[in-house]
């Protein structure tokens, strides 16, 4: 997506986060955090995080957008009304030859590393094939990921 800021017109990667009911917890709000960097947006979410993938997802009202300070990265967020156990993820790979760290949204933990479409699991550098699911790396976090695919942006 292109948008003018100063008149200056910049190609910024957009992110659509899904997000469900958490019947276990259905009080609790999360600080979601950039995982491509692990900054926080400033972006209270309530439920569980059930998809991060690239561009923006079909939807009936007008998207609002917060922007990553840090990777400038854009995110959406819309609601389903099903939960899933663990998040889905769609990758976006860096620019050629660049390594990529995947950071867990909910406790900032870094879980991939990534290059082109070659994936490794965090902190043992395990090669993945996708798709595959993993539990986040920190032990006290109850955050689990099924890892899609990587794709070029
Ligand atoms: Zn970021
Ligand atoms: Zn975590």
């Amino acid at each position: 997506m292109q948008i003018t800021i100063r008149s200056e017109k910049k190609e910024l990667l957009v992110q659509t986060v899904s997000i469900a009911p958490n019947e276990q917890d259905p009080d609790n709000l999360y600080l979601f955090r950039c995982p491509y960097d692990g900054e926080t947006l400033g972006t209270q979410i309530k439920g569980n995080v059930v998809k991060i993938s690239p561009g923006i997802e079909p939807r009936n009202d007008v998207p609002t957008f917060q922007i990553c300070h840090k990777c400038k990265r854009l995110y959406t967020f819309q609601t389903l009304e099903y939960s899933k156990p663990n998040t889905k993820i769609t990758l976006v790979s860096p620019p050629l030859g660049a390594i990529g760290i995947f950071y867990c949204w909910l406790c900032r933990s870094p879980i991939l590393q990534f290059t082109g479409n070659k994936v490794v699991k965090l902190p043992d550098f395990k090669l993945m094939q996708f798709p595959f699911e993993m539990s986040c790396s920190n032990p006290a976090c109850p955050a689990k990921y099924r890892i899609n695919d990587v794709v070029q942006m």
